[in-house]
């Protein structure tokens, strides 16, 4: 099948008759959207053609509203390198009162839960920056609920500030500014609120609707009016989700553990995880053995915005899969084999496309070498012949030129010129390759097998390329202004005009 279409031409039609075994319908259908080629695809009688939806674990249907709860926020901190975004993380874990009694040892899951004396939670990702929100964003996995811009009061808004304020706008994530390093002498809170309102983020204490918190991450102040922000912030975004029902999350951290083997943190999204669930996540899927807190505490089971340390993993996920609970272990298995055949057949038709590149390179380079043959024909700059045999044969003074430019335009404008000087009486000029793009090594052995000048317009010449052409004593010359660079031939062409004795 491949072979056949990887030499299918455009408009070939391939045939299949109908005892044809069509293993996977859709490696077919895009290697016809690749190929462009027309092609029927025949099942045979006895055979349905798979349908896809069937076999991969899908998230269900939005849930109905009575069934949803409230659920605490989950929260991304950002902000410029330095401005205590780790601290302040730290500091926030610390203060967790989240069953203090227990004492246990914090561990680093990707994520922790704070709790108020009033007993609203909120959820922190442990990785500070962009990287923590891009990657949960790559996917599509919208696990962030608030994103808490941290800006120094002594260094104010820097450049990875206001980059945090783009990404958090981009992803249509409100902004909740916790301005740090309070203790700090003399440092100016007005003034870094001024200097957010430049770049739209207007705090409530100067007319906005942005909640803006004084903290001192190091000192460890104010960060329960933080947190209270944070659920403030919650209540009005109403943040619900359905705590029943199959379990949808997130994968927040994967890696293989010396003591306890594969673990993976997940965010649950939607229903509540329990021992002996069945997850699937990207390549990975799990029946459910243990569930760690953050603070490395047994659970039972993990509701809506709970970060949970999963064991059971028989392979590992990927931070940023999707998590999706399915009926059994069958259904897992299942849900495996069809991704995993999927990554076959994703692995096939780029294999294929690499290959259907590879014949529009060669296509384009045929196109280039007609191009230039006719370009000779029409600049009647050589016969035709061995080059040896006309080299030696070619008494009379000659300028051979090699031009490279930016844009079509101008290298068929700096050709059109060259042309009238193609006359000369006494001199010829010799265009020996033209072409748009970059000199090219390729151009330089042109250029030497000719004696050629190089002329670059707008184009880049690297550096070693420039010094092999020392080397080889091929003179490159380099113009951004189209008459420059004809005076310059006009030149050169003088200087190869015979001396009368
Ligand atoms: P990050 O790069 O944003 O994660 O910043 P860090 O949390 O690593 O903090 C950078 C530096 O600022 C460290 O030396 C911290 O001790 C210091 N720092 C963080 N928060 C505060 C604060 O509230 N007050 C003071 N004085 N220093 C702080």
């Amino acid at each position: 099948v491949f072979k056949a279409l990887e030499f299918a031409d455009k408009n070939s039609e391939v045939e299949y008759k109908e005892n044809t075994v069509i293993h996977n319908p859709q490696i077919i259908r895009d290697v016809v959207k690749i190929s462009g080629c027309r092609f029927k695809i025949v099942p045979r009688p006895d055979q349905e053609l798979e349908t896809e939806e069937n076999k991969d674990a899908v998230p269900a249907p939005p849930a109905p509203p009575e069934a949803l709860k409230p659920r605490p926020p989950v929260v991304c901190v950002m902000g410029h390198v330095d401005h205590g975004k780790t601290t302040l993380l730290d500091a926030l874990r610390d203060t967790s009162v989240v069953d203090q009694e227990f004492g246990g040892i914090t561990q680093h899951i990707g994520a922790f839960e704070v709790q108020l004396a009033s007993g609203d939670k909120v959820t922190f990702l442990d990785t500070p920056g962009h990287a923590a929100f891009t990657s949960m964003r790559s996917r599509g996995a919208h696990a962030t609920d608030i994103v808490v811009l941290v800006v120094a009061a002594d260094d104010g808004v820097m450049e990875q500030t206001v980059e945090s304020i783009r990404m958090a706008r981009e992803a249509n994530v409100p902004i909740l500014v916790a301005i740090n390093k309070i203790d700090k002498p003399g440092v100016n809170i007005e003034r870094t609120m001024r200097a957010l309102s430049t770049h739209g983020i207007i705090c409530e204490a100067v007319g906005g609707d942005v909640q803006a918190i004084p903290v001192s991450a190091l000192k460890k102040t104010n960060l329960d009016t933080l947190v209270e922000a944070l659920t403030l912030q919650a209540q009005l975004m109403d943040l619900k989700a359905d705590p029943g029902g199959y379990v949808e999350g997130v994968v927040i951290e994967a890696q293989m553990d010396a003591r306890t083997g594969k673990q993976a943190t997940v965010l649950v999204q939607r229903g509540t995880l329990r021992r002996g669930s069945i997850i699937v996540a990207g390549n990975g899927w799990a029946k459910v053995r243990v569930l760690n807190s953050a603070e490395g505490r047994l659970v039972q089971e993990a509701p809506p915005s709970t970060p949970v340390s999963v064991l059971g993993w028989r392979e590992l996920p990927s931070a940023g899969d999707q998590v999706l609970e399915v009926s059994s272990e069958k259904r897992a298995n299942e849900v495996m084999r069809y991704r995993s055949s999927q990554r076959m057949r994703d692995k096939q038709v780029s294999d294929l496309s690499a290959i259907s590149r590879a014949q529009a390179a060669h296509r384009a380079a045929y196109r280039a070498r007609l191009a230039r043959k006719r370009a000779l024909g029409r600049y009647k700059l050589r016969p035709d012949g061995p080059r040896e045999k006309m080299l030696q044969r070619d008494t009379h003074p000659t300028l051979s030129v090699l031009v490279k430019g930016d844009v079509d335009g101008s290298v068929e404008a700096i050709l059109d010129i060259l042309e009238t000087y193609d006359e000369h009486e006494r001199v010829r000029l010799d265009l020996v390759h033209f072409g748009v793009g970059a000199v090219t090594p390729n151009d330089l052995e042109i250029a030497e097998m000719f004696k050629a000048v190089i002329y670059a317009f707008n184009v880049d010449c690297p550096t070693p390329l420039l010094l092999d052409a020392k080397k080889k004593n091929i003179p490159i010359k380099t113009h951004n202004i189209i008459y420059r660079l004809v005076d310059d031939v006009k030149e050169e062409i003088s200087a190869r005009i015979p001396k009368r004795l």
